[in-house]
C-alpha cells in the first residue's frame, strides 16, 4: 500500500487498534447510564464508547481502547484529530481573546480566512466571503444571498440531498427519517428534482441526460424565471456518497448561467481536500456562483463559510448577514492552521493515494460478495452500497450489521444513504497507511462474515 503520510509530524498517541475491553467498556457503560438520565434520547451516537483522547487516525476511549477512525467525526478532522499545528494555533489564539464579535470589533483571522476561501474556491473571478458556525447556518445564508441577489425566491434541490437540520435546511434535505419526521411545516419555495445516481438511474443514462431530466422538471414545475438558485452537493454526502455521472454538474451549472439562477455548491462534506482536490467542483471545472463550506475547514473547531462572486455577496444590504459567534477568532486561527497543513502536507494528494489504496480492495471485495451493489466515491470519500444478494434492492439491515461488526472490532465506520444501505469511509487524510489497511481488513471480514 502506498504511504499516505509523507511530510507529516509525528503523532502523540500510538497509531494502533488496541482493544483492552469488550466495547463498550465499563467506564463507557457508566457514562451511558448518566447520559440516559441527562441527555435527550433524540440525539443519537454511532458508537456507545466515550472518547477520552484522539490523535491522527485513532480515537482512544475512556477505557483505554484505541479505535481506528474511518469517519473523522463526519469528514471534519481531515488534518488528523488534535493536529499539533491546529492545537498550537488554538492555544495561541485563545490566550489572547476568545470573542469580541466580528460585528462589534473585527479581527484579522476572520479576514484572512475569507481571503483564503476566496483564493481556494473554484473560479478565477473576484470573490467575497462571510463566516458562520455550522454547515446548516452557512447553507441558510447562501440561500439568503441567492434570493437577495437575484430578487427571486425559488430554491431547487435534488433527490437524496442533505443540507442540514434547521428549518430551512430541513426543507432542503430529502430524507424524512430521522431528519424531518414530525418537524414540519417546512420553509416554502423549495423544489426537489431528480439528480444523477448512476447505480439507480436507467442503465446507460449519461450525466447530460440526467441534467436534462432535472432541467425539464424545473422548467415545467418551477419556471426558469422563478429560480434564485440550484443547490447541489458535488458528491452527495448523507444521501449515500452519490457521485453524479460526468457532465451532470456542468450541464446544470450552464443552465443556471443561461437562466439567471445561481449555481450553489454545498461543499460542506466534499471540501478541503476530501475528494483529492481543494473542492469537488474543481473536478469537472465547475465554477459555482456560491460555495458553502464547513466540516473539514477548521481542524475540528466549528466554523463555516459562504464564498461567492463579489457582486452577489455585496448585493445584500449592510448588516443583512452575521451572527454573534460567526467566524469566532479561535476557530479562525484553527482554520488557518488546518489550511496550512492541507497545503504543506499535500492532503489533496493524500486523499488521492487513499482512493488508490482503498478502491481496488473494495472492488476485489465486490467480486467476492454479491451483497455489494456499487463501489463509489472519490479521494477519501468512498462508499459501498449494500443490496440484497444479486439484486439492486437496498439492504439496510446488512449495512447496519456490517457497521456494527466493524465497531465491535474497534473500527469506526459510518453508514449513509436515503435507504440507509451505504457504508461510507471518511478517514482522516493523514491516516497511516498500515492503520487504514488494518481497518479495511476488518471491514472485509465484516462483509464476508455477514450471513444476513
Ligand atoms: C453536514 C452537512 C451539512 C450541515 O452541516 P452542520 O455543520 O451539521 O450544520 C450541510 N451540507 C452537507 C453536504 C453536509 O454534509
Amino acid at each position: 500500500m502506498t504511504d499516505t503520510t509523507t511530510a507529516l509530524p509525528p503523532t502523540r498517541l500510538p497509531q494502533e487498534r488496541r482493544l483492552v475491553t469488550d466495547l463498550p467498556g465499563p467506564a463507557s457503560q457508566q457514562l451511558a447510564e448518566r447520559r440516559a438520565a441527562a441527555v435527550t434520547a433524540a440525539v443519537g451516537s454511532t458508537m456507545p464508547v466515550y472518547a477520552a483522547d484522539a490523535d491522527g487516525g485513532v480515537v482512544v476511549d475512556v477505557d483505554g481502547n484505541s479505535l481506528i477512525d474511518l469517519g473523522s467525526g463526519i469528514a471534519v478532522t481531515s488534518v488528523g484529530n488534535a493536529n499539533p499545528a491546529v492545537v498550537e494555533a488554538v492555544r495561541e489564539a485563545v490566550g489572547h481573546f476568545t470573542h469580541t464579535c466580528f460585528m462589534i470589533t473585527p479581527y484579522s483571522g476572520y479576514v484572512e480566512v475569507c481571503e483564503r476561501l476566496n483564493a481556494l474556491t473554484p473560479g478565477d473571478f473576484a470573490k467575497k466571503s462571510a463566516l458562520f458556525n455550522s454547515g446548516a447556518e452557512a447553507v441558510e445564508n447562501a440561500v439568503k444571498v441567492a434570493r437577495r441577489a437575484t430578487g427571486r425566491s425559488a430554491i431547487v434541490v435534488l433527490d437524496h440531498a442533505y443540507h442540514g437540520r434547521t428549518n430551512l435546511t430541513m426543507a432542503l434535505t430529502a430524507k424524512n427519517m430521522p431528519y424531518k419526521a414530525g418537524f414540519g411545516p417546512f420553509a416554502p419555495d423549495v423544489y426537489r428534482v431528480p439528480g444523477s445516481y448512476p447505480f439507480r438511474d436507467p442503465e446507460g443514462m449519461t450525466g447530460a441526460q440526467a441534467a436534462a431530466r432535472a432541467i425539464r422538471q424545473i422548467e415545467v414545475q418551477v419556471g426558469a424565471g422563478e429560480v434564485a438558485g440550484v443547490l447541489v452537493e458535488p458528491i452527495q454526502g448523507e444521501g449515500g456518497f452519490v457521485d453524479p455521472a460526468p457532465g451532470f454538474l456542468p450541464a446544470l451549472a450552464q443552465w443556471c448561467r443561461d437562466n439567471g439562477a445561481l449555481f450553489i455548491a454545498d461543499e460542506v462534506q466534499t471540501g478541503f481536500c476530501r475528494t483529492g482536490d481543494w473542492f469537488a467542483s474543481h473536478h469537472e471545472g465547475v465554477e459555482p456562483d456560491l460555495v458553502v463550506t464547513a466540516k473539514g475547514m477548521a481542524g475540528g473547531l466549528p466554523l463555516a463559510g459562504v464564498t461567492g462572486r463579489a457582486e452577489l455577496m455585496d448585493a445584500v444590504h449592510k448588516g443583512g448577514l452575521g451572527g454573534t459567534y460567526g467566524g469566532n477568532p479561535v476557530a479562525c486561527a484553527a482554520s488557518l492552521a488546518a489550511m496550512d497543513v492541507m497545503a504543506s502536507a499535500d492532503l489533496a494528494g493524500a486523499a488521492k493515494r487513499i482512493e488508490e489504496a482503498v478502491v481496488p480492495r473494495l472492488r476485489a471485495l465486490q467480486d467476492k460478495s454479491d451483497r455489494i451493489g456499487d463501489v463509489r466515491g472519490r479521494g477519501a470519500m468512498l462508499a459501498l452500497e449494500l443490496v440484497k444478494p444479486g439484486t439492486s434492492e437496498p439492504d439496510s439491515a446488512a449495512a447496519a450489521a456490517i457497521a456494527a461488526a466493524c465497531h465491535a472490532q474497534g473500527v469506526i465506520v459510518l453508514t449513509a444513504g436515503s435507504f440507509s444501505n451505504v457504508v461510507r469511509l471518511l478517514p482522516p487524510l493523514v491516516i497511516p497507511a498500515d492503520l487504514l489497511d488494518e481497518g479495511l481488513g476488518v471491514l472485509e471480514d465484516a462483509i464476508l462474515g455477514y450471513a444476513g
